[in-house]
């Protein structure tokens, strides 16, 4: 290509960019894009930073592929990216009718991932099972692995601080995690274990049918909404997720060690509230 028509494809497509259509160009076969590293305030200690990160978004969006979550219409902010091949969501099948008992009974003593090998109990997952609200966390710590029961340790006490300023009880919500065993040292879970594990995740939305999915930290964002893209960046947006209003916000455990974005994360649990009607606990 000579260099004056060259000059000229790269303004149409940089015109393109800017008007965030970009990349309508690349195949979703593709290799996965993104241009923001993922950095995820729940489990690195990188502060969020939209203006630092320069990003140019690219919007591969979830919308425009069938099944996958989808960005709540009213919302401007540029679209997230999105691994290529089928998501979750196209891959797994709808169980219709399903209990959450049923679901942890195909579970059973699982040896599907490498991550039962030291883990001491299952924590499938505690609360409502019609319930109107589910919290998602990434992964059982110690506390959790020990008593099977999810949000027990910290971060935990203080999630269930967050559910009580909300005018609701633990017993109200369900709440789970995208992987049922605890990873090692804390690490985040592995792409595979979290592969071999968010099916049964997913069994347990489609089961519960919740209006509002919590998602808490990037773990769990990231993998229903199967981005790449740190959580700062989405984080308090609305997300269509197969029939329930799907949100994400910061981990617990980053509001222990960072409390200056509790009101960040109280903002985002007010439009839940709003979301089911709920008001504010009076103290
Ligand atoms: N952190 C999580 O993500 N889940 C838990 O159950 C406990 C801590």
């Amino acid at each position: 290509m000579d260099s004056a028509k060259r000059g000229r494809v790269e303004a149409w497509l940089q015109y393109g960019d800017d008007l965030g259509l970009a990349p309508y160009f690349l195949a979703r076969s593709g290799p996965v894009v993104s241009l923001s590293r993922p950095s995820d305030p729940s489990t690195s200690m990188d502060m969020p930073s939209p203006a630092k990160s320069a990003v140019k978004s690219i919007a591969a969006t979830a919308s425009s592929m069938p099944g996958a979550p989808s960005r709540m219409a009213g919302s401007s902010l540029p679209i997230i990216s999105v691994a290529p091949g089928p998501t979750l969501f196209e891959a797994a099948e709808r169980v219709v009718g399903e209990t959450l008992e049923d679901i942890r009974a195909d579970l059973g003593e699982c040896t599907r991932c490498r991550l039962h090998k030291a883990r001491t109990k299952i924590v499938f997952g505690v609360g409502n099972p019609k319930a109107e609200l589910v919290f998602v966390g990434e992964g059982p710590g110690h506390d959790e692995d020990v008593q099977g029961e999810p949000f027990v340790g910290r971060a935990g006490k203080l999630l269930t601080q967050m559910i009580e300023a909300m005018s609701l009880r633990r017993e109200d919500v369900y709440i789970c995690n995208v992987v049922k065993c605890r990873p090692p040292e804390n690490r985040l879970p592995d792409k595979d274990e979290i592969a071999v594990c968010s099916p049964f995740l997913l069994r347990q939305l489609t089961s519960i049918q919740p209006k509002v999915i919590c998602c808490l930290g990037a773990c769990s964002a990231q993998t229903l909404l199967a981005t790449n893209q740190g959580i700062s960046r989405f984080r308090g947006e609305w997300f269509d997720f197969r029939g329930s209003k799907l949100i994400a916000t910061y981990h617990p455990a980053y509001l222990l060690r960072n409390p200056a974005a509790k009101s960040e994360v109280w903002k985002d649990l007010q439009k839940v509230m709003a979301v089911l009607g709920l008001q504010p606990k009076k103290r």
